[in-house]
């Protein structure tokens, strides 16, 4: 009996995307292997930090990198990291930032859930159409940076990121690119900064594969520098999003492996699952199967889109989503609407395609 067992939780197989709510993703044997290993003996905390900082840095061909408790951590600290770094003697007293530099902006459609991490500092966003117009005209004295959030959610009329920075730096502004989800390709590990955006924030545990509760902060070592003295193991507005030993190690090596790993054959792999998908669940009446790109949040990765006339099969999709989810084993897809889901290969262990695709047989025969 497992641990889950005891508690009377199923295992799911995860093949809708890397989400928290599922575990976000499986860590692979290196990454397990660098957490026991660090698990076995106390360290200097903050010269870890900055020893992993720095090596992570070279591997990402960034200036400076800090491992934070998530992409959304990296958020907030990224925020507070726009007015400590011109602003060091504020530290712990952190909370007085509206009589410092208060505003963010950010495009009016790029707004979404985890952008609550940069209020939690005491800022407020300022929101602005698409034209490099209503950029220059938001910033004023009270400007602390421009948040971007890379992904589904940038417009198609939004001011080009590239264009934000150039503007940005006319007014000495940082920009922070959200990029949580951005990987593959793993060039953007490089590539936001590259562009001259100060910051830019991702998950250690989405499609990097590290623990779950870590995340990347790479960018400007002068802004890194200035949230160590509010951080762990100082105290301020950074101590609540403590990341431990385990968890910097085990991002490092997370990092290694996705930076050796081979992505051209993974690809593939991807591009397999949805052929075999395909041309199973396509002969079946009712059912329509077709390759979609790219997925989830943009990733240039394949998924595979089913289509369902619930009149033919007498459900619908999302009755369908949620009977995968009670079957045996129980299998997590992505819901789209009321005749259509998507299956995800990108979170699968090799193997599980196979289970995938005879759940499928099984479920979608009408
Ligand atoms: C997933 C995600 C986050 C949160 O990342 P965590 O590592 O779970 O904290 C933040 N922003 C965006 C755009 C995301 O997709």
């Amino acid at each position: 009996m497992s641990n889950y067992d005891a508690l009377g939780i199923r295992p799911v197989i995860n093949a809708n995307a890397t989400l928290t709510k599922l575990g976000g993703s499986l860590m692979p044997p290196e990454v397990l292997r660098a957490m026991n290993e660090a698990a076995n003996s106390f360290v200097d905390l903050p010269l870890l930090q900055r020893r992993v900082g720095e090596r992570i840095a070279e591997l990402t061909r960034n200036e400076a990198a800090y491992v934070t408790s998530g992409a959304a951590a990296g958020v907030m600290l990224a925020a507070t990291a726009c007015v400590l770094y011109h602003h060091p003697e504020v530290g712990m007293d952190f909370p007085q930032i509206a009589s410092l530099k208060n505003e963010a902006i950010v495009h009016r459609n790029q707004r979404n859930g985890y952008d609550f991490a940069v209020q939690q500092t005491g800022m407020r966003f300022v929101e602005i159409d698409p034209t490099p117009r209503a950029l220059r005209d938001a910033i004023n004295e009270k400007t602390a940076c421009i948040f971007w959030f890379e992904g589904r959610l940038v417009g198609e009329a939004d001011t080009p990121l590239q264009e934000v920075i150039a503007i940005a730096k006319e007014h000495d502004l940082p920009v922070v690119v959200d990029a949580a989800a951005q990987l593959p390709p793993p060039e953007n590990l490089w590539r936001f900064t590259g562009m001259g955006a100060a910051l830019a924030l991702f998950s250690g545990g989405k499609d990097l594969r590290g623990p779950q509760p870590t995340g990347l902060m790479l960018g400007r070592r002068d802004m890194i520098e200035s949230i160590r003295v509010i951080s762990v193991p100082n105290h301020g507005l950074g101590r609540p999003l403590k990341v431990g030993k385990e968890e910097m190690m085990g991002v490092l090596a997370a990092v290694e492996r996705y930076l050796n790993m081979d992505h051209a054959a993974r690809e593939a792999y991807c591009e397999d699952c949805v052929r075999m998908w395909r041309d199973a669940l396509n002969p079946l009446p009712g059912i329509s199967a077709e390759r979609d790109y790219p997925n989830e949040a943009n990733q240039p990765l394949p998924w595979c889109l089913i289509t369902v006339d619930p009149g033919t099969l007498g459900r619908s999709a999302s009755e369908l989503v949620a009977a995968f989810l009670e079957g045996d084993p129980a299998i997590s897809v992505f819901e789209v609407d009321e005749t259509r889901f998507r299956l995800n290969p990108m979170t699968l262990n090799p193997g599980e395609e196979i289970i995938v695709r005879d759940a499928c047989l099984a479920l979608l025969q009408s």
